[in-house]
């Protein structure tokens, strides 16, 4: 059975069409069961009917053309109920509903089971027998299994207009090219709006990635093939050469091979062909890579099963030649917006800043890196846009909507003069905020705040320091450490530190210690885990390397020589008590060792981040033997709600005002309070309008955010009373979810004039 699934799956992933992928279900549902009718009903959202949109064994002449209501017949129970029916006698039902065209009379027994998609039913698989039978329970289970996984593919298709584009009396949604307005949900990731031409980023040698297009110029692709295809040879001749005197003879000749599968005749022959046949070189060369390595995985012989895996090795060689050669080429627009199946810092960085206006990743959620990097640069992001056809929008215009993580594919003139207006209000609002940078952050009744940045890119001091940023709440040192390819010395770490430092004198800067592990990786410190977010990260793998960290200590410490801003040294992802006093004997070591230099330096002072729930219980101890608590609310939310930060599936219930987790702030500022020790919170919730007023309200001195934000949570805070804040909190901390908080603090916002920082609405 599972090999049977998978393949159905397969197959039709692997299909060049929608309409031959619905074939293909039916087809294959019909011979893998032996049953003589298979459908799919799938549902016109526009219509709210259920479209006949394949069969295979009544009359396929009904297929694109008949339709049923909601409500009708046992298609329209099985989506009611969203749950199987399985009857011996369908014609016995009350529900049965005859439907003279298709021919179904003469089919008694009837299997429907629904397919669905985030809660949503988006059509109906129906398997139909003459025999008076129950389908079995294992035929039930199969078809089960089998609608849960082409859910996706479904949801796909009805997203980009596919479904409704299978009916000739349709809505006139077409494809994506010729209709206008398409809307595609993701989650939230960099607020802001913006309009732009999309380019659309693949990963590095990725066969399946790579879309079908038709050349545009036919003698271009096949210079570049032969230019991909010599650069690969003298590669494996390289390889090939190197170990000639190590490798036995039979081995080698593992080289030789794979040199015949590059000569004129074999693989570069078939590629060839396709590109003249219209394909451009990266999808000749999947299409052929796909048949080989197709061919070798049927063989009996195991030894030949194998070769299809140097097939594939060759083929991604290939690619990435050929990407290499085209990416050296691409052409970012000045109104870039860069779209990819999953978009990473790295990719920011091949783009000139001035040119991106705008990231849409089909994967990752509102707290990855990449997000958090966007929102720093003020570039609006949209993230986990499942259905985004990436394939699809390559050069064409795209809207962005960063507060309410929709992407608009083709956005019609009307639509795109109403989103350039909201673009304009932003950009006036922003120059309006300009006028706050020297004025302190404090509450009409005279309570003061701090607003500090969360560093770390180039170029972020600067911008700090034109919003008006009052310290760095929080360096992430990691970033410097990502973009070398191996650990940076003492003395590089010291200049980097010392660079904002003297940017930010005499401000008080707080320095993290190094924080990887998560979806934070070293290239060249590779760690390989099934459960990264709890496995060795942040503190935990700093303390088992001293060297990494005494390093790292020794350059804060030396870097602040001779300064007044207080250096503040804060450690990651603490979990227990025992690590903070290994982490700050070893801050002590370090520092008495660079006054042993004769360097004239202050003692840091030392605090713990609280991003577990044990620290958020143990934050009473924590604070007696730290100088300040910092609460990590991205880390925190994430570890007390069980809900990983980057995954898209369950972004909705990734909610940093979730009453557990502001009660959680709420003990930890009373803890440090007790203990008369600073507070601060440097996650993602104190950027936001709600988090900082409710963070306010608790007594938190620092709120440490990206520069983007500062200025509009200087605006809140300075046309607001504590007193009013502290009101708010009391009622908020009597509700039960995040989305009744979130009403009501939107409510009070508005109410108190303040609606200006809310998103605004769109249409
Ligand atoms: C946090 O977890 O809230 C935090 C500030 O750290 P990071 O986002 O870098 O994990
Ligand atoms: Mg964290």
């Amino acid at each position: 059975m599972l090999n049977t699934l998978r393949r159905i799956v397969q197959d039709v992933t692997a299909a060049a069409s929608f309409t031959q992928a619905l074939s293909i279900i039916v087809h294959e549902v019909r011979e893998s069961l032996g049953i003589e009718v298979c459908s799919v009903y799938l549902l016109n959202s526009a219509r709210d009917r259920y479209l006949f949109v394949a069969n295979e064994g009544l009359n396929t002449d009904a297929v694109g053309t008949l339709s049923l209501g909601l409500r009708e017949g046992l298609v329209g129970l099985v989506g009611e109920r969203a749950e199987p029916i399985n009857l011996d006698d369908a014609t016995a039902h009350p529900r049965f509903h005859l439907i003279p065209e298709i021919g179904e009379e003469a089919f008694n027994s009837f299997l429907g089971v629904p397919v669905i998609h985030q809660r949503q039913v988006l059509g109906v698989l129906v398997v139909q027998q003459r025999e008076i039978r129950r389908f079995d329970e294992s035929e039930e289970a199969f078809l089960v299994t089998l609608s849960a996984q082409l859910a996706t593919i479904i949801a796909h298709a009805q997203a980009t207009g596919d479904i409704a584009k299978l009916t000739d009396e349709g809505t006139g949604v077409g494809t994506i090219e010729d209709r206008e307005d398409v809307m595609f949900r993701g989650v939230a990731g960099a607020p802001g709006v913006s309009l732009g031409t999309a380019v659309v980023v693949h990963p590095a040698a990725s066969l399946e990635a790579v879309p079908e297009k038709v050349a545009e110029d036919t003698t271009l692709e096949l210079i570049v093939l032969e230019r991909a295809v010599n650069a690969v040879r003298n590669d494996i001749q390289r390889i090939s050469d190197q170990f000639a005197e190590s490798l036995p003879a039979e081995e080698l000749a593992l080289f030789d091979v794979y040199l015949h599968m590059l000569d004129e005749n074999a693989l570069p022959g078939d590629i060839r062909k396709n590109i003249r046949a219209g394909q451009w070189a990266q999808g000749a060369l999947k299409q052929v890579i796909r048949e080989h390595v197709g061919r070798f995985e049927e063989m009996e012989d195991s030894y030949l099963r194998e070769r299809g895996a140097d097939v594939q090795d060759l083929g991604l060689r290939v690619l990435a030649y050929l990407q290499d050669i085209r990416a050296k080429k691409t052409h970012f627009p000045d109104n870039t917006i860069l779209v990819g199946h999953e978009v990473t810092p790295g990719m920011l960085a091949n783009i000139p800043a001035d040119r991106l206006r705008g990231i849409v990743s089909v994967r990752g959620s509102g707290n990855s890196h990449v997000a958090i990097l966007a929102r720093a640069l003020d570039i609006p992001a949209v993230m986990g846009a499942v259905d985004f056809p990436i394939l699809e929008v390559d050069n064409q215009p795209i809207i962005v909507d960063g507060f309410y993580g929709e992407v608009f594919a083709n956005p019609s003139r009307q639509f795109t003069e109403q989103y350039r207006l909201l673009a304009e209000e932003e950009r006036e609002f922003t120059e309006e905020l300009d006028e706050l940078k020297d004025l302190p952050s404090v509450t009409r009744d005279g309570w003061r705040v701090r607003l500090w940045v969360n560093i770390g890119l180039p170029g972020d001091i600067s911008r700090s320091l034109d919003r008006g940023a009052e310290g760095i709440g929080l360096f992430r040192t990691e970033v410097p450490f990502m973009t070398r390819d191996r650990f940076p010395s003492e003395e590089e770490q010291r200049l980097i530190y010392r660079e904002h430092m003297v940017a930010f004198e005499p401000r008080a800067v707080t320095m993290r210690t190094l924080d990887i592990g998560g979806d934070k990786s070293l290239s060249y410190f590779p760690i390989s885990e099934d459960n990264p977010f709890l496995g060795w990260r942040g503190i935990r793998v700093t303390l088992d390397h001293p060297e990494i960290f005494m390093v790292q200590t020794r350059a804060m410490i030396k870097a602040n020589a001779g300064l007044k801003g207080l250096l503040r040294i804060m450690l990651p992802m603490i979990s227990n008590t025992s690590e903070v006093e290994e982490a700050k004997a070893l801050v002590q070591r370090a520092y008495e060792e660079v006054v042993e230099e004769g360097v004239n330096v202050k003692r840091p002072m030392v605090g713990v981040m609280i991003e577990v729930p044990a620290a958020v219980y143990q934050a009473r101890q924590l604070a007696k033997s730290v100088d300040f608590l910092a609460v990590g609310s991205n880390d925190l939310t994430q570890y007390m709600l069980a809900v990983d930060r980057n995954n898209p599936r369950v972004a909705s219930l990734y909610q940093e005002t979730h009453p557990a987790v502001l009660g959680a702030l709420r003990e930890v500022a009373r803890a440090a309070h007790a203990e008369n020790k600073g507070i601060g919170i440097c996650g993602e919730l104190a950027g936001t309008p709600v988090g900082a007023v409710l963070c306010m309200a608790m007594g938190y001195d620092v709120l440490s955010m990206n520069a983007t934000n500062l200025p509009k949570v200087k605006w809140v805070i300075r046309n607001m009373k504590q007193s009013d804040a502290r009101r708010m909190l009391a009622r908020v901390l009597r509700m039960n979810t995040a989305e009744e908080i979130q009403s009501f603090m939107h409510k009070q916002l508005i109410d108190a004039g303040l609606g200006r920082v809310l998103p605004s609405h769109h249409g």
